[in-house]
Order: structure tokens, then sequence, then C-alpha cells
């Protein structure tokens, strides 16, 4: 479910022609929509109990705009990094809305969450158990703590983003759960307080999520019988997200919150939420300008203006996004076969392949489906590629929530060491 939809022969994001859009700001750019991003937010919010935390993950999308929009709605964030929770602060998202989330927190990252006062570390190991205990003591505080423990089991999606299995890094593996618990309840700096647990992400069957809910279940009931004061279960993120049209949609989160609810019901607990994906994925577009129509040996080229600078799931995850014209084709305009590529310098830099399109023309605009999360984030500036501005909508309204970098920003701060300089 999203907001943008044609209208008059054009698609819009919400109420603006994207076209509109594209004049004003230039291409490529990304597109969000608020009216889907709330959507999004409240539909999952209503699944589960009122009292659980929708911590989003930062990571998804981290425009101050977006986090501003959702903190509004009551969401908290899930940051994985001192960078994520400045941010998260500076969208006015309040501190005890906040978890702290990552395999490789430094103590320096510590020391600023801990003084912001975060709801709670979710910590993936006993030597992080040891230096949290360190700097909360010399502060004297006591940190919140969940130990994030590897359930062992195969959320069954793209193996970069398969998490909960036990030879990742992530996680304390499920042997070492008791002993690391032990360890922790003695340290000084520490304050025992759940579970947390995230297999992964894009997982598209709700079967890995039960196994995992069923085994944290079991888990809080064995620690709190060694006398562990367990009141929170943090149960990540992960669940798909429909990025093909013509497939099967993954569970939807009504589904996803009774299996939640089926595995927690006799804990009393309170429950956390790190969803990203889920929240942003269709709230985004990314916006693009056909340079070229480029016919090769037995193949067509579509050049597109934006690259895997801008968008990099389909060269890192072989990631597949649905693409639309901007104007909307007739139903019998001629199609085509297209390779869909970008401008860097990479055989990588490939949207798609072999796919069947209206037959485009050079300056078409397209939009690059489904981007809303994992795409801005993870832009670079590779091939001294300013990476794409970023707008919000929000009904007839939007604005320009992150603009374009110059080309002499992008090298601003590049220095010539004094030896160069004559
Ligand atoms: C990435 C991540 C999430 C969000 O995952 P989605 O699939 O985007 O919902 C949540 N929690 C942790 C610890 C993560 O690393």
């Amino acid at each position: 479910m999203n907001h943008f939809e044609y209208r008059g022969g054009v698609l819009h994001a919400e109420e603006v022609p994207l076209d509109k859009i594209a004049d004003e700001v230039g291409t490529p750019f990304y597109c969000y929509s608020t009216a889907t991003l709330t959507r999004h937010y409240r539909v999952f919010a209503a699944a589960l109990p009122k009292t659980a935390l929708i911590a989003f993950s930062v990571k998804a999308n981290g425009n101050l705009a977006v986090l501003k929009t959702l903190g509004n709605l009551g969401a908290g964030a899930d940051v994985v990094s001192a960078g994520e929770l400045k941010k998260a602060l500076a969208a006015g998202i309040p501190a005890q809305r906040i978890v702290f989330s990552g395999v490789g927190k430094t103590k320096e990252e510590m020391r600023i969450a801990l003084d912001a006062g975060i709801y709670q570390f979710n910590v993936e190991g006993e030597p992080e158990l040891d230096a949290l205990s360190e700097v909360a003591a010399s502060l004297n505080a006591k940190a919140p703590v969940t130990l994030r423990v590897n359930p062992d089991v195969d959320a069954k999606t793209h193996a970069k983003i398969n998490t909960g299995t036990a030879e990742t890094k992530f996680g304390i593996p499920w042997s070492r759960a008791h002993a690391a618990y032990a360890h922790g309840a003695k340290l000084p700096g520490i304050e025992i307080v759940g579970v947390d647990v995230h297999i992964g992400s894009q997982i598209t069957e709700l079967a890995p999520f039960k196994a995992a809910f069923e085994r944290v279940a079991g888990l809080i009931a064995e620690l709190r019988s060694k006398g562990h004061r367990i009141s929170r279960a943090d149960l990540g993120g992960g669940l798909g997200v429909p990025y093909r049209l013509d497939n099967a949609p993954p569970p939807d989160p009504a589904a996803y919150g009774s299996v939640i609810a089926a595995a927690t019901k006799h804990l009393d607990v309170q429950l956390i939420l790190e969803p990203g994906r889920l929240i942003a994925a269709n709230a985004g577009i990314l916006v693009s300008r056909v340079i070229y129509v480029k016919p090769g040996e037995s193949k067509v080229f579509l050049v597109l203006d934006a690259g895997m600078n801008d968008l990099i799931r389909p060269a890192m995850y072989d990631a597949h996004h649905d693409i639309l014209p901007i104007r909307e084709p007739q139903p019998n305009a001629p199609r085509q076969r297209y390779d869909v590529v970008g401008p860097v310098c990479e055989t990588a830099d490939l949207f798609a392949r072999d796919r069947d399109l209206p037959e485009a023309r050079g300056s078409d605009l397209m939009a690059i489906m489904t981007a809303g999360a994992y795409g801005s984030v993870m832009a670079s500036a590779y091939n001294a590629r300013p990476p794409a501005p970023e707008v919000l909508v929000h009904g007839q309204q939007w604005c320009v929530v992150r603009p374009r970098m110059t080309l002499e920003a992008l090298f601003a701060l590049d220095r010539v060491p004094g030896w160069l300089e004559h």
C-alpha cells in the first residue's frame, strides 16, 4: 500500500505530480510520502499492544524529516551509532524512546548514550557488557540492558541480511546466553531489563519469527527462574515488504502482530519492535531521467541518471525494484525489454535486467519503486556523483528535505598536503 499513483496520466506522490518536482529539483531525487509513512506506522501499531514501543530503525531511513514525521506519531528510534542517536534526538524523539543496537558500540558512543539517558542498550556480547559496565560505573549510572541472543533460526532471506543463524557476527550464541546473563547480573554498571532478538531483514515468512519468538519466550521463563528481572522483550525488526507487485505479498503486519501476541501473551513484558523497511520502503521512490536509450548487440540499455551510488540494493542484494514511467503509458503502448542501468563505471550498476517496460525515450522520467528504506541512507559519492536529494510530500505540499550537494561541497573536505603546494 502506498500513495504513488497515476492521476490524469502522471504519477503523483499524494497530490503532487512527480514531473513537477523533477522540473524544480532536477533528477535523480528521492521522494517520500508522509501519508504512506503514517499509514504504515499506524497499521503496525494497531497490530501490537498499546504498551509496545515501536522504535523505528534509523538505519533504514535517517532523514530528519522522516524521523520527525514518525516521532510525532509516537515512534521511538532504534539506533546503531552515536550519529544515528544524535539524529534521532535532533528530530525530537525523546531519549526514553531510543534503543541502541549494534555489534560494535565504542565506549565513547556508550558515554554519549548514557548522558542522553536512552531507554536501553541492546548488548551483543560479553566484552561489550564489560565495557558498558565500566563506562556506566564511571558515570555513577546503571545502563538498562537487554542481551541480544542469537536463536539460531534461519530467516530464509538473502545471505547479506540474514542475522539469526549461529555463525553470524550478531548476538550472543544461544549456548552462551545463560552465562552472559549471569555475567551481566554481577556487573556494577549493568541493569538487566530484558531479552532482545533480531533475526534478519526482508523476511517474507512468519515461521522463522514464530520459531525465534518461542525460543525467546522459553528463555525468558528460564532466566526468571534464575532470578533475573526480565520486564522487556525486544523482538527486533525484519518483516519483509512487497518489492514486486506481481508476486504474492509477504505477511501483513496484523498477521505478524498475532504471531508476536501468541508467542508472548503469558509473559507480562513490555514489547519493543524495531521495524525499518516495513515502515519506510514503500513510502519512498527514486525518480530518475533516462539519459540514453542505447542499443547493444542483443540488448537495449536504458541509461538512467541515477546510479548504484544512489541506490545500491540491486548491486548489493540482487534486489528487485519495480520501475514505472512517470508518464502513464497507454494500455496498448509498444513494449521493449531493457537492461536498466546507471552511469557509474561498474558492471554492477544495474537496476534491472531484461525488464519488460513500455517503450522509453531519452529524457523520459522513471520511478524506481520501494526505495524508501536502505536507499538514500546507503548512498555514496562514488564516481564523484553527489547523492540524490530527498523530497518529502504531504498532501499538496512538498519540501526538499535534503538538497543536492554541490560539486564544490563534494570535495571541499579534501586537503592537499603542504608538500604538494608550491
Ligand atoms: C536493521 C535492523 C532492524 C530493522 O530491520 P528491518 O528489516 O528494516 O525492519 C532492526 N533491528 C536491528 C538490530 C537491525 O540491525
